[in-house]
């Protein structure tokens, strides 16, 4: 069992140098080196392996937050009887263990829990393959995924990580599981169907007068064959296969040799036609149609992934635009830590806010009293949905519009052709215009925007615009210039604008880009996961769901490291660094001033993390998404 080469005994010796060296350097006095003693064919037995994890680490968090599931959660989706199935809890924990270690594959989670410590005490010594593991993932987390979520960010209420007060909602867009080159486009399945309606037309129309040529009556040019459907095809085919029949058996009956190649040659070209139906037309009818289904309101997807659509990324390494496959994930944080998430098929935040907002409203989790999101969430229908009706405001909002920070500008303040800078007389409803003349309202406008929210504009017009020399500058239209605003907007614009300058709130709403934008930065950047390995809009709930988890558990343990008051080894920071440290955390809401930019590099050589590195790594991550994230 020993190994004969490498021996206790013979590290431990100090070795003596041979005499003739010795003769050869006498001035020069040399030891041969030692080592510890060391034997990896010796017996060690480990009596308890949770002994060995350190008192932070990540698998102590994962078993508590797994365990503090009820049961009930977990064995509902359960059928009885059968061979017995590895429990929940252990799967759950060795999933959401690989997942905080950058393990997003099945195959290296089935490693881990043969290799890594922490991960064979969650699995306890149990080694499920990873054909189990993926079935437990994909499968099995369908249905219980909300709930798990759910109730971890409850224990985290519980445990006062987070309080749900403030919710920093933003949106980032995740490669899927499918090949860039795999696309369907709306646009060209709409042409092709188009051709193929034409086509369809025209054999239709020579079949018809081909059965009157044969009935031997003269075909009616004028007949029009209208849309046609596949069942309609489908009786037309019938219809051909009987008279294809009928001129067989007439051809066998027909004695006269020149009648019947006439007949031969009817029967050709109707065979022609009818192979034309059944081989090509239905097969395509059919394949536009179940592409017209699964498009719904999308103008592309992938045949790879057929939930995905194809979206502009950020990360766009051959730097041509190219559009991937991809999943827009909206999530809402505070404390850095996941509150929230869902998954979308839009490629825009905008038309993703009232969904994302509903779904949260849906599950016990409680309402946040403030929603902190970008200019990309600011419309008009959004703004109305925050506001409800108006005895009962849904919840408070921090989100600018679009024009927020150019309405800022001198530019801006002294353009003529903004009707904003205009004069505006309530009483008599119009506008006085830069030329001094009069834009008294003439009527109103209903439009739809894209989701069917109806927007609706007051239209005023100005009384002449003949030689004014302002025309250039003002518009670009032939006739009057006309002014179309939109109240309900004007008015939600204006709450926007007033919440955002209170100082208070915008203390709030400064912390948004180390809030959830560096929780996003954190999970592309730092754990590399800017590509899900599950397909389908499930499938991909389920996997951002155990990132999200693993998230809030890499928090958790971070927090819970640098609070702790035992030296461990493994914490880097001095007791003077953890204070700094400290001091990082309390002030973060400074984290925009050049002073915290400093601190970032000393409080990233505390943790050890190379804020420069990891800044390389990830382009679109700001300084501030690294730093405030290692907490
Ligand atoms: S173009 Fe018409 S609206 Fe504009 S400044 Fe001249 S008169 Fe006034």
């Amino acid at each position: 069992m020993c190994n004969q080469m490498i021996t206790t005994e013979n590290y431990n010796t100090q070795m003596t140098l041979l005499p003739e060296i010795e003769e050869k350097e006498p001035r020069k006095r040399q030891l041969a080196p030692t080592f510890k003693p060391y034997d990896n064919r010796q017996i060690l037995p480990i009596f308890d392996i949770e002994a060995l994890i350190p008192e932070n680490h990540v698998a102590r968090v994962v078993d508590e937050m797994v365990e503090a599931v009820p049961d009930e959660h977990l064995f509902s989706h359960y059928k009885g009887g059968g061979r017995s199935s590895f429990h929940p809890k252990m799967m759950l924990k060795i999933i959401l263990f690989g997942y905080s270690q950058k393990v997003y594959s099945c195959r290296r989670i089935e490693t881990l829990i043969k290799e890594s410590l922490p991960a064979i005490w969650l699995a306890a010594g149990q080694q499920p393959d990873f054909r189990t593991i993926n079935e437990f993932r994909g499968e099995r987390l369908k249905d219980l995924m909300d709930e798990l979520f759910e109730a971890m960010i409850l224990k985290l209420i519980e445990d006062k990580y987070i309080t749900m007060e403030n919710y920093f909602l933003d949106g980032t867009k995740i490669e899927a599981d499918a090949n860039k080159y795999s696309f369907v486009w709306k646009k060209a399945t709409e042409k092709f169907e188009a051709k193929l309606r034409e086509k369809i037309q025209e054999t239709l129309q020579h079949i018809h007068e081909l059965t009157q040529l044969e009935a031997g009556t003269e075909p009616k040019e004028d007949k029009q064959i209208t849309e046609v459907s596949e069942s309609d095809l489908e009786t037309v085919a019938k219809e051909i296969e009987e008279k294809v029949e009928e001129l067989t058996e007439k051809m066998e009956n027909e004695p006269d040799t020149n009648t019947r190649k006439e007949i031969r040659k009817q029967r050709g070209q109707l065979k022609k036609s009818l192979k034309l139906i059944r081989e090509n037309f239905l097969p395509r009818i059919a394949k536009y149609k179940e592409q017209n289904e699964i498009f719904g309101d999308r103008n592309s997807y992938s045949k790879t992934d057929k939930d995905a659509t194809f979206m502009r990324m950020k990360e766009d390494h051959m730097k041509n635009g190219q559009l991937k496959a991809g999943y827009n994930v909206q999530m809402g944080t505070e404390n850095q830590f996941i509150l929230y998430y869902t998954i979308h098929q839009r490629p825009t935040d905008t038309r993703c806010f009232i969904p994302h907002l509903e779904k949260l409203s849906s599950t016990s989790l409680p309402m946040p009293k403030t929603v902190i999101a970008d200019a990309g969430y600011g419309s008009e229908e959004n703004y109305v949905y925050a506001v409800g009706d108006e005895k009962e405001q849904k919840f408070d909002f921090l989100i600018p519009y679009g024009s927020y920070i150019q309405e800022k500008t001198r530019k801006y303040k002294n353009d003529i052709k903004n009707a904003k800078n205009w004069t505006y007389l309530e009483q008599d409803d119009y506008f006085i215009c830069p030329n001094g003349r009069k834009v008294p309202f003439k009527k109103y406008q209903n439009k739809k925007n894209r989701s069917g929210y109806e927007q609706s504009f007051k239209i005023y017009e100005c009384e002449d615009c003949t030689d004014c020399p302002l025309k250039a500058q003002c518009t670009k239209a032939k006739g009057n210039r006309q002014v179309h605003w939109n109240t309900v907007f004007e008015e939600m614009k204006a709450k926007a604008k007033t919440a955002l300058e209170c100082e208070e709130k915008a203390t709030i709403y400064a912390r948004r880009k180390i809030e959830v934008e560096s929780v996003f930065g954190h999970i592309k950047g730092n754990r590399s996961f800017r590509r899900f390995s599950l397909r389908g809009l499930d499938k991909v709930h389920i996997e951002f769901g155990i990132v999200a988890l693993a998230h809030n558990i890499l928090k958790v343990a971070g927090i819970r490291q640098l609070l702790s008051e035992d030296p461990e080894k493994n914490i880097k920071a001095s007791g003077e660094e953890r204070l700094i440290f400290l001091h990082l955390l309390y002030f973060r809401d400074l984290s925009d001033s050049p002073f915290f930019c400093v601190l970032h590099v000393l409080k990233s050589q505390v943790c050890g993390y190379s804020v420069f590195s990891e800044r390389q790594r990830s382009h679109s991550i700001k300084c501030d998404s690294i730093c405030s994230f290692t907490v």
